[in-house]
């Protein structure tokens, strides 16, 4: 089980602040998509949930519990980047196994995880591969699975797709839809992509300068929109 809470979330660079007083709830296994313009705080906002950023203000809550204080590796979260940052030099399966053998995971049960996410994600066949044999797509999945091995309670997703080519986009984003329903874990997916919003998301949270402008189902937010900012961004018929 994995609800998130955010209560009064704020965060400033210097003194810019970026992020400003954020509610937000995220329930237990749905899929929760942040959408807005360039710059307005998802990235941030997804580094805070995970404790790679500290916030200004307010408090992080997994499952009722706040997680301020609580080490990045120890929150159950995994997080997948839209750069690969795979190791060159090592190959699928060294790279699926990496965080595991760091964090002290015996080797046999390392195997097994590896063999179970390449099972899951069908590249069974790239597992002796160094990335540089990879397609791109290949690649994305090899990041997915780096992040399954470790069998977090939430998954979060920072623009994974952005790299692809749209045909690509759509299969994976396809994929990653069912990986949510096979795994049943909450996952919170950035993008900047209306279609990629309103196909997979159980809830939308539509951002603007630091902001939540709305947040909610996808058809209630496309045909409910709260302003023009959020009607706009989300194509809803005027
Ligand atoms: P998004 O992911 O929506 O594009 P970000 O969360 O990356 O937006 O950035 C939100 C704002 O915070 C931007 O104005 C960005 O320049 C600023 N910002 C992000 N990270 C830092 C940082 N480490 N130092 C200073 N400013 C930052
Ligand atoms: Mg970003």
């Amino acid at each position: 089980m994995a609800q998130i809470q955010l209560a009064g979330i704020s965060k400033s660079f210097d003194k810019t602040e970026v992020i400003r007083k954020t509610e937000l709830e995220i329930e237990d296994g749905s899929f929760c998509v942040f959408v807005g313009p360039s710059g307005c705080g998802k990235s941030t906002l997804l580094r805070i949930i995970a404790g790679l950023e500290t916030a200004s203000a307010g408090e992080v809550r997994i499952d009722r519990k706040a997680v301020n204080d609580v080490d990045p590796s120890d929150r159950g979260i995994a997080m997948v980047f839209q750069s690969y940052a795979l190791y060159p030099h090592m190959n699928v399966r060294e790279n699926m196994g990496f965080g595991l053998r760091m964090g002290g995971t015996p080797k046999a049960e390392i195997a097994a995880r590896v063999t179970r996410a390449a099972e899951i994600l069908q590249i069974t066949q790239l597992l002796d591969r160094r990335p540089a044999q990879l397609s791109g797509g290949q690649r994305q999945r090899v990041a997915i699975g780096r992040a399954i091995v470790r069998d977090p309670k939430v998954f979060l997703f920072d623009e994974p797709l952005s790299n692809l080519d749209a045909e690509l986009r759509v299969q994976m984003r396809v994929e990653i839809s069912k990986l949510h329903k096979s795994l049943g874990t909450t996952m919170i997916y950035v993008t900047h992509d209306q279609t990629e919003a309103m196909t997979m998301a159980d809830k939308i949270v539509v951002m603007r300068a630091g902001v939540i402008e709305q947040a909610g189902a996808p058809l209630e937010l496309y045909t409910n929109p709260d302003n023009a900012f959020v009607a706009g961004f989300l194509g809803s018929p005027r």
